[in-house]
């Protein structure tokens, strides 16, 4: 995909001369430029509220804003009133979390390797058990079954780790949870910006993502909920846009999905979001998928060609995008190598616990680096990066 390198301007940047080398998308992704100008039109503009009264620029806005509303639900495939904006996936969980109301004793299961997006705002509210995966990554189904008996009020599940860019069998975990009548929530952030994922397979209940990991701007998120379990949430933020009636101690609720979206909205980031997701629908989902999917193995095998790297979970079977996490044998800090590659290299990676501490501690002592690609990175980039650590490890070992 290299011929759309030069719609991306963040890959122009520089860092003291050499240019970037950016390998942190599962972090957050690069924008397009034609994102970039969709917020740029807005802000330029009559840059008015939306749903708040009935001049023209009000409706024109408004209609461009409840327009994303529905180039989201094509994209997961469900009814625009179920699609919720947020300002992000955590906030999307803690909507859920909160909203259901559970008690101390409700059991929620959560996935070994959850983000802490996806574990603090259950474990602060109900009690929860953890489903384990196998020393490859794959999800220990017997376990997971077994869990299920004990009649789970929601099951949380993480479509693709953070840390080991694998993916579950989404459609039949979800079932197997609903077979035992639990609410099932998605975390989708790495997943949807790779893949075609429809709420509808495997009958998920809750999905949460982020625009700004799928070429979108910061601070805007969706919270997909199927009509009839919105209908349940309790709303925890009150105010201006989500009542239709109010009196000094009473008020109605909007319907669904504007009871969950109180006072302004992040307009500019909706509108850009659209641009986001119009210009991956153009570049074809199904490419993108399969571009991640190779992209992901080329990194674990250049990776598996290297003593010193110690990889969490190495098994190519295994459904994987272009994330890749590992550790450096003989390094447990590994700030400076990070800092090295960007000051020295120009390449972009993350390295720590990667918000999913019990996880990577549950593999490695120390801290692991993560390399995770998108859309406008190639092997070549892999090649480069590998070469740079190589660099780096022979004169730091
Ligand atoms: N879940 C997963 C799997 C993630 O990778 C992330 C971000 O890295 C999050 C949740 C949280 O996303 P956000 O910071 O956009 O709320």
């Amino acid at each position: 995909m290299n011929n759309i390198t030069n719609e991306f301007p963040g890959l122009n940047a520089e860092i003291d001369g050499e240019p970037v080398l950016y390998l942190d998308s599962a972090a957050t992704s690069l924008k397009p430029k034609v994102m970039i100008d969709a917020i740029s039109r807005y802000y330029s503009g009559v840059a008015c509220n939306v749903h708040r009264g009935k001049h023209f620029a009000m409706e024109e806005v408004s209609n461009q804003y409840e327009q994303v509303r529905y180039n989201v639900a094509n994209l997961i495939q469900c009814h625009g009133n179920e699609v919720v904006f947020v300002s992000n996936t955590t906030e999307a969980i803690n909507m859920v979390a909160s909203g259901l109301e559970l008690q101390k004793d409700d059991l929620v299961l959560v996935s070994e390797n959850a983000h802490h997006s996806n574990l603090l705002p259950w474990s602060s509210k109900a009690k929860t058990e953890i489903i384990v995966s196998l020393p490859n990554g794959a999800i220990d189904i017997e376990q997971y079954e077994r869990l299920l008996q004990q009649k789970p009020k929601v099951v949380a599940l993480t479509h693709c780790s953070n840390v080991t860019g694998i993916y579950i069998d989404l459609e039949r975990m979800a079932a197997l949870a609903k077979s035992v009548g639990a609410i099932v929530l998605v975390d989708a952030a790495q997943s949807i910006p790779h893949r075609k994922v429809s709420v509808k397979s495997g009958n998920i209940d809750f999905m949460c993502f982020s625009a700004h990991k799928m070429l979108g701007p910061n601070g805007v998120g969706v919270l997909y909920g199927k009509a009839d379990m919105l209908e349940s949430l309790v709303p925890q933020t009150l105010g201006g846009g989500m009542v239709d009636w109010v009196e000094y101690d009473s008020f109605r609720l909007r319907k669904i999905p504007h009871r969950f979206e109180a006072g302004t909205p992040n307009i500019a980031g909706v509108i850009g979001f659209g641009a986001s997701i119009d210009y991956l629908n153009r570049v074809g989902i199904d490419v993108i998928s399969e571009h991640d999917r190779r992209l992901g193995h080329f990194i674990l095998k250049e990776a598996k060609k290297r003593d010193y790297i110690k990889v969490i979970c190495d098994d190519e079977s295994l459904d994987r995008g272009a994330v890749l996490s590992f550790a450096i044998r003989g390094l447990d800090d590994l700030d400076d190598v990070s800092r090295y590659l960007s000051d020295s290299y120009g390449i972009i990676v993350r390295n720590g616990h990667l918000c999913a501490q019990p996880y990577t501690q549950s593999q490695t002592d120390g801290q692991v680096l993560r390399v995770s690609g998108y859309i406008y990175n190639s092997e070549e980039d892999i090649k480069t990066f590998f070469s740079a650590l190589d660099e780096i490890c022979t004169s730091m070992l």
